[in-house]
């Protein structure tokens, strides 16, 4: 997966706002508020920030 790193900078989690993080291992990123703990799709390299298609961790 390629997320440059300066998108994930202005990227945040669509419910809680928090930072997003890359899944170690998977294309997903997921939402660094433990709390919140929502991952999200990427799919052909764009992020699918969208709460009905999250997932939680
Ligand atoms: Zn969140």
């Amino acid at each position: 997966m390629k997320i440059d790193d300066w998108l994930l900078e202005i990227l945040a989690c669509p419910a809680c706002k928090s930072p997003l993080r890359v899944s170690p291992g998977a294309d997903e990123l997921a939402c660094t508020n433990e709390s919140c703990a929502l991952v999200y799709p990427v799919r052909d390299d764009i992020p699918v920030l969208l709460v009905d298609e999250a997932r939680k961790a």
